[in-house]
């Protein structure tokens, strides 16, 4: 029986790095390590060896300590998109749309989401028989109640982007990079004012933090209700961005964010 625990470890400001631990084998592997200090730790707490890093894009806060670890565990496989080819430290497998990658004995399938980078990738793992809900690493493509911002990308290929992810079944845990949850769903009540799914989702949310407690992983059904990024083709938020065009109602969502 496959066995993966997934670890969620605070990072720099406001970062998640996860870290998946296959507790028969002792092995673990790492989504975006930030930094490597956590890393460590959690390794040294769990006993166990990291036989693989996770990137989903090449920006510092998700790559930012590949050499460490790579320097404590040599034979660590990185893997990247393949797009991202000279821009992550260590990267030995380039991944494109429909590989799969086994860690924990479990296979994730990798989906191609540009638009916050050109070459930003997911790793989607499907549910294990008789459990509910897999789980999505989607580092700064989806957030909870959010999604990146378009760095090197266009709205058009961040709307395709998330339409493949929005497309996995609800009960899809959404592991996503940041803590930024409460902000992000601060502007959505500005877009999205009468979604009452979104004012309970605001106010749990606000107590979590008050709290110190995390929001990730989210779950991918409250975020088709509740978040505006994929919510282009409801009427309100059409109305909203007066545009019936998922890409331009899309787009000025986006836009109106940044402007935030
Ligand atoms: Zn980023
Ligand atoms: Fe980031």
């Amino acid at each position: 029986m496959p066995v993966m625990e997934i670890h969620r470890l605070n990072a720099l400001s406001d970062n998640y790095i996860f870290l998946l631990h296959d507790a028969v084998h002792q092995r673990a592997a790492v989504v975006d390590p930030a930094e490597a200090t956590p890393v460590f730790n959690a390794l040294d707490q769990l006993g166990a060896t990291l036989t693989a890093i996770l990137n989903t894009h090449h920006h510092g806060d998700h790559v930012g300590a590949n050499q460490s670890l790579l320097a404590r565990y040599p034979d660590a496989i990185v893997y990247g998109g393949a797009a991202d080819q000279g821009r992550i430290p260590g990267q030995q497998v380039y991944l494109t749309e429909g590989d799969t990658v086994t860690v924990c004995d479990r296979e994730a399938t990798v989906f191609d989401v540009p638009g916050h980078t050109r070459a930003h990738i997911a790793y989607y793992f499907p549910p294990e028989p008789g459990t509910a809900g897999g789980d999505l690493f989607c580092g700064d493509t989806l957030f909870a109640g959010g999604c990146g911002r378009l760095f090197e990308g266009t709205p058009a290929q961040m709307v395709e982007s998330l339409t493949k992810l929005r497309q996995l079944p609800d009960e899809t845990r959404v592991w996503c990079a940041h803590e930024y949850t409460l902000k992000n769903l601060e502007f959505a009540l500005t877009v999205d004012r009468n979604n009452s799914a979104l004012r309970d989702r605001w106010q749990a949310v606000q107590s979590a933090r008050q709290r110190q407690e995390a929001t990730v992983p989210s779950c991918l059904g409250l975020e088709k209700q509740t978040n505006p990024f994929l919510r282009w083709d409801q009427p309100t938020l059409q109305e909203v961005t007066r545009s019936r065009d998922p890409v331009r109602t899309f787009a000025r969502l986006r836009g109106m964010k940044d402007q935030w």
